[in-house]
């Protein structure tokens, strides 16, 4: 019979659950491969193609969507917060000792498992609608939280915070080791939740609590997240006791190892970077916060350039008070100019590389996460180029560190699941979250006038 019904009918095209067309694609790959009108195919929880528009003759789906020509990159990854904390978020900004003075009092008061459960709601949405697709958190009843995160349908290395002092989740280190023993045991095979340890800081938590810790980690092949040299004070107390800086200290521990990320390092020297470098740990650098507090600008872009595995962070909401990264990105980037009066030395691209692949690389998942390529997972965000702050565009990196902020973000997949649409979370009803949360900071109020 003449006619060929190839040439009537569409050729057979291979099914995908979702496409993604018409972007400017940072692949953020090894060779930071940008793609104009560039496409992104994705099955299940993978990315099982990355290319020009030619994919669109090989692959159909019931859900495209077409990006208009905004940038699509590998989500954000948030390497230190404490999400929860968001229920605290504008409190005292700028008391002295603040620590101390006011955020422990005010926790051993108003932290519950509910708290941390609607603290990390509250924090996840945040997140997840500025493009953030995975975090690395460390908090009080995490397990709470890691619901709430996986609830939202983010990505979460959990760490259960450990601290010597009594606190509202256990009277000692101990009783904090058992939660995050539990946890562990609930959560270690969880496909969006990684459960962890998360020793406070080298000085609030006792030596043979940092060696339990130790062995616990390799037991389970989990990280540990920690507070280090994130104060000059603490660098001089560990010198005066221990003639060791807090880093040799950490290593003399045998803590400091592939499972390890390193929150804030500002004060560190430049052998604590070489040994840094050596026990191939993740280091998470949150601008914002430290120079909030006035702690400084840690040596990050040294770091990176040694080749550490440097990623950014936020800190809590109650240090930094924004969970977004693009908002880090800016400061990260104008910052170490200024410390280096040079304004080449932290160009825009280094630092999207230290949001996504940087990111990655600090919780040694780069084989998975950290760019968009075949074969990883399907961690994804979209940034509109149609409001006013990002037009006109001519260079998508530099667009994303000074001119964009977090409600340019348009759509979110996590794990091949599209969570944020049109600028809409579609996990979770905001409204209601909003109102837990405002009924929540009455209570608050309550007690931190009394504080
Ligand atoms: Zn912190």
């Amino acid at each position: 019979m003449w006619g060929c019904s190839a040439l009537q009918y569409p050729v057979n095209t291979m099914s995908a659950d979702i496409i993604i067309k018409n972007g400017t694609v940072l692949t953020m790959n090894e060779d930071k491969e940008v793609i104009q009108a560039g496409v992104v195919i994705i099955k299940g929880r993978k990315i099982v193609e990355v290319g020009s528009n030619d994919l669109l003759a090989a692959y159909s789906s019931k859900n495209v969507i077409d990006a208009a020509g905004g940038i699509v990159m590998p989500g954000m990854i948030n390497t230190h917060t404490h999400v929860s904390m968001s229920v605290f978020r504008s409190l005292a900004d700028d008391v002295p000792d603040r620590l101390n003075r006011y955020i422990f009092p005010l926790e051993n008061k108003m932290v519950s498992k509910e708290m941390s459960y609607l603290g990390a709601l509250h924090g996840s949405i945040e997140m997840a609608k500025s493009g953030v697709t995975t975090m690395v958190d460390m908090y009080l009843y995490e397990e709470s939280a890691a619901e709430a995160v996986k609830e939202i349908g983010l990505r979460g290395i959990m760490t259960q915070n450990i601290i010597k002092y009594p606190t509202a989740d256990g009277k000692d280190a101990q009783a904090k080791i058992d939660l995050a023993i539990e946890f562990v045991e609930n959560y270690k095979d969880d496909e969006l939740i990684t459960p962890g340890f998360g020793p406070h800081a080298p000085h609030t938590v006792n030596r043979e609590d940092l060696e339990k810790i130790k062995l616990l980690s390799e037991e389970y092949n989990l990280p540990v997240s920690m507070h280090v040299a994130e104060t000059e004070t603490e660098l001089n107390d560990f010198k005066d006791n221990y003639g060791m800086t807090p880093v040799e200290y950490l290593d003399s521990i045998g803590i400091l190892n592939e499972r390890f990320i390193a929150a804030h390092a500002i004060f560190v020297t430049d052998s604590d970077i070489t040994l840094m470098k050596a026990r191939d740990i993740g280091v998470a650098h949150n601008m914002v916060a430290n120079i909030k507090s006035a702690k400084g600008v840690a040596p990050a872009l040294k770091m990176h350039d040694q080749g550490l595995r440097v990623g950014l962070g936020t800190d809590g909401p109650m240090s930094g008070n924004t969970l977004d990264i693009i908002g880090q990105m800016g400061y990260v980037a104008k910052l170490h100019k200024l410390a280096n009066k040079d304004r080449s030395v932290m160009p825009p691209l280094k630092v999207v590389e230290m949001a996504t692949m940087g990111g990655a690389r600090a919780i040694h998942r780069e084989d998975e996460l950290g760019s968009l390529e075949k074969g990883k997972l399907a961690d994804i965000a979209i940034i509109e180029v149609i409001s006013a702050n990002m037009v006109p565009m001519y260079s998508p990196y530099s667009a994303l560190v000074y001119s964009a902020n977090a409600s340019n973000v348009d759509t979110v997949i996590v794990n091949g699941e599209i969570i944020v649409k049109d600028k809409v979370l579609l996990t979770y009803d905001e409204v209601k979250s909003r109102k837990m949360m405002l009924d929540f900071s009455k209570r608050v109020s309550a007690i931190a006038d009394t504080l």
